[in-house]
């Protein structure tokens, strides 16, 4: 169950925030119900396609700047696996959700400053950004001093540029090593973001070899965190076992809409 965080207001005003959308909300449930069984047809079809069953890919709806009302909906509609990239978005929302009742593991995917791991340690259940060392070590005391495991995947840089995260493919194992190390973390795999203006599937290609390393080492870590709403297909080809999507889910994303 994640936990509330203290730092969030009275959770009943939570829980009556989400309710009195629930009237409004019966379109959005229609929109959100179609985009999500054209993203599942999605999935199957690369799946089929790569000669993997339907259900090889985890489906992580990625919410961030949408409401936690959204997030409700989709729970309704199925989904427990909810993706943002910002602690300072993502911590109320978890709370307002857990308030509110409901069910969830929070995936953890953006970039993540390690005065943010506490906060993050104490909702997140899946860290798809760790990327440092230092940030693996953080991760790991705050998870124990909140009593919690949190799954970490190691990310990884497919295009050496600065800016968007992730470590250069040589730094990896050292990475899962650091991980593993830590006993609150649970080492889970790797994750990695398309390179801009190039086409997808070589780098992906990259990233199953990167993960075939990783796992030769640790099996359990079996994860391959990879594809979005415009390369899912290439990802799933290429092994992804989890895909983080949110704009064909949940629509466009307007600059600071929450
Ligand atoms: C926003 C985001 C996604 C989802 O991207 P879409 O193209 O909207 O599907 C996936 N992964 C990360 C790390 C993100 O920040």
């Amino acid at each position: 169950m994640t936990p509330v965080r203290g730092s969030v207001g009275g959770g009943r005003d939570d829980v009556t925030v989400i309710s009195a959308q629930e009237g409004r909300n019966e379109g959005r449930l229609a929109e959100l119900t179609a985009n999500l069984a054209a993203v599942r047809a999605r999935i199957e079809t690369a799946c089929g396609a790569a000669g993997r069953p339907a259900d090889a890919v985890e489906l992580i709806a990625v919410t961030k700047t949408f409401p936690a009302s959204d997030v409700a909906l989709l729970n309704q509609l199925g989904l427990v696996d909810f993706g943002e990239n910002k602690d300072q978005e993502a911590a109320p929302k978890a709370a307002e959700c857990a308030a509110a009742g409901l069910r969830l593991r929070w995936h953890f995917v953006g970039q993540l400053q390690v005065n943010k791991a506490g906060s993050v340690a104490s909702y997140a259940d899946v860290v798809h950004s760790v990327d440092r060392g230092r940030l693996a070590a953080v991760l790991g005391r705050r998870a124990a001093a909140a009593g919690r495991s949190v799954r970490c995947l190691v990310q990884v840089s497919l295009d050496g540029a600065p800016g968007r995260g992730g470590a250069d493919p040589d730094e990896v194992l050292g990475l899962a090593a650091a991980i593993a190390a830590e006993p609150s973390l649970v080492l889970g795999g790797v994750m990695a973001i398309a390179p801009l203006g190039v086409p997808a599937r070589p780098a992906y290609a990259r990233l199953r070899k990167i993960a075939e390393s990783v796992r030769s080492d640790y099996p359990s870590a079996t994860a391959i965190s990879a594809g979005m709403s415009d390369d899912l297909g290439e990802a799933i080809a290429e092994g992804a076992t989890h895909v983080r999507i949110g704009t064909a889910l949940l629509g466009g994303r307007r600059a600071f809409v929450r």
